[in-house]
């Protein structure tokens, strides 16, 4: 499978005040055929962002004039573009408050620029997909969804899900590849009274991972994102520990 045709000359923006981690972005986006635009400011970053109307944005969340979360919720109010954010490993609730703000995903820094091409494609090929519609049906290796039917179906067998397993399980197969943190799913599943009750997430996810996953514990669809959430891979993970 051809990854660069399937994502022809995408428009990217790069925002980081440290140089020398925007060339290495810019360097190895471009390599993969992406057309980059860099800005070094969150003001900056706003405009070129209005004026590029980027199909993804790398965005560095310490900037010199402010929070990259507050770019986020200015994009987010006009674009649904992804939005890839860089971390420092230190800063991990700066992360979450990315992530719950409408990133789709993060790197942590220091990040490789295989990790940063294959996080890249897998948010331009979402977007690719979603550019064709809500299908009522979706599979992944065994399993089926029938969102019209709201069956689930393993080996052709049908899977019995009580309705927050269901409910989980459609929010993340919904956004492939994006991580969907602890709070948005007991927003979503529980309402904003639950935000801080992660174990249920954990106990739902337990028992939704028996029932989809050949081996509960080593989650090939399903994917933890340790401390922040979940993440579904619609091409399968190599095996991930729990
Ligand atoms: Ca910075």
């Amino acid at each position: 499978m051809n990854l660069h045709q399937e994502t022809p000359g995408a428009r990217v923006l790069v925002i980081e005040d440290e140089a020398d981690i925007r060339h290495f972005v810019r360097l190895a986006l471009e390599s993969d055929g992406h057309e980059v635009t860099e800005a070094a400011t969150l003001e900056r970053g706003l405009i070129e962002a209005g004026v590029r109307r980027p199909d993804l944005v790398v965005l560095d969340l310490g900037l010199p004039d402010g929070d990259g979360v507050d770019f986020i919720r200015t994009f987010r109010s006009w674009s649904s573009s992804p939005v890839l954010v860089l971390s420092a490993r230190s800063a991990e609730h700066d992360k979450v408050r990315a992530l719950d703000s409408g990133a789709d995903d993060y790197l942590i820094k220091p990040f490789g620029s295989a990790e940063l091409l294959a996080r890249t494609r897998a948010h331009l090929r979402r977007r690719h997909r979603h550019a064709g519609g809500d299908e009522a049906l979706l599979s992944f290796g065994n399993i089926a969804i029938d969102r019209a039917r709201r069956r689930v179906s393993r080996d052709g067998e049908l899977v019995h899900l009580t309705p927050i397993e269901y409910a989980l399980l459609l929010k993340l197969t919904s956004h492939p590849d994006r991580v969907i943190t602890h709070r948005q799913l007991l927003q979503e599943l529980w309402g904003p009274v639950h935000t801080e009750s992660v174990h249920y997430v954990r106990v739902h996810m337990g028992n939704l991972r028996k029932k989809i996953e050949a081996d509960s514990s080593r989650p090939r669809w399903l994917l933890t994102e340790t401390g922040v959430g979940y993440r579904f891979s619609p091409e399968g993970a190599s095996r991930q520990g729990a």
